[in-house]
């Protein structure tokens, strides 16, 4: 493959496992070091790490939690350490605490609110003020930033609203810090996964009976696998992505197509 991100370094949380472990393996792939970053999997991120260098890039695990200042702050210092440069962020840190609305507990709305909407926040901060540190180097953008976001930052979802209230403020974190830093050449984008096989969701795709309600909201017959996602990450912190800000990515097999009008009419 074009190593078109070679020389550029980046971080990428949650990378122990799913979306994140793919992410990660893409860039490197392209030539990109990693900072792997994880929560508690130390195996799942080595494992990260030596898939990294199996695709031909340098990567390192850094544990983290992404909704805490001070391990952000350490976490790219660290990057910055060892690889001199932070130039790509791939924000995909991220969990569902699921419950009805009124057994939601304050618990599981903060923490997913945390994790998924703060942890981005507090990850994209240090991500500019380190792009700005380093200035212009191996890209036309001064710094890449991918935030992961759901198709339910538009799909609104019963039993799940701190995950969707989470991801719909992530898009709206994403476009509007794409506004105010684009004058300094900082692309802000979002990738909005449908239903991908992952850890996050494998009590669907584990059991045929929810496979098949499933494949009903998925026109294209399958359900996602992680490259779908990592390569797309991969092209995006790219040059060949270079006039793309304030948008996201949607790679979703057709859910938002609205399947149930299919045969409507
Ligand atoms: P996953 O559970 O495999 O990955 C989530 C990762 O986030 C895990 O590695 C977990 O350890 C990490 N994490 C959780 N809390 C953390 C914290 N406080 N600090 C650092 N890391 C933390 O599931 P996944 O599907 O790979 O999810 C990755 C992202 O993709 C999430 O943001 C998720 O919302 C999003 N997403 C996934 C799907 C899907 O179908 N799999 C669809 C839409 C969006």
């Amino acid at each position: 493959p074009e190593r078109y991100l070679a020389d550029q370094s980046a971080v990428v949380t949650g990378a122990s496992s799913g979306l994140g472990r793919a992410c990660s393996v893409a860039l490197a792939k392209r030539g990109a070091s990693v900072a792997v970053n994880f929560y508690h999997d130390a195996d799942g991120a080595a494992e990260t790490v030596r898939l990294c260098e199996d695709a031909g890039g340098k990567a390192f695990p850094i544990q983290g939690d992404v909704s805490s200042e001070d391990d952000v702050k350490a976490m790219f210092a660290k990057a910055v350490e060892t690889y001199g440069t932070v130039d790509i962020l791939v924000a995909n840190a991220g969990l569902q605490m699921d419950a009805t609305f009124t057994e939601m507990t304050r618990k599981d709305w903060d923490t997913v609110i945390a994790v998924n909407l703060t942890g981005a926040f507090l990850c994209m901060q240090e991500a500019v003020r380190q792009f700005r540190r380093q200035g212009m180097r191996k890209s036309r953008a001064l710094g890449k930033i991918i935030a992961m976001s759901s198709v339910h930052d538009v799909i609104p979802w019963a039993g799940h609203v701190n995950y969707a209230a989470s991801k719909g403020g992530l898009s709206l974190l994403m476009k509007s810090a794409a506004q105010e830093l684009a004058v300094e050449k900082i692309r802000v984008n979002a990738i909005s996964p449908g239903a991908i096989a992952t850890a996050i969701n494998k009590s669907v795709w584990s059991d045929p009976a929810q496979m098949k309600e499933l494949m009903k909201l998925m026109p294209y017959g399958r359900i996602g696998h992680p490259d779908d996602i990592g390569e797309a990450a991969a092209w995006m912190a790219s040059d060949y992505a270079d006039y793309m800000t304030g948008n996201t990515m949607v790679i979703d097999g057709g859910m938002e197509l609205y399947p149930e009008f299919r045969d409507n009419g």
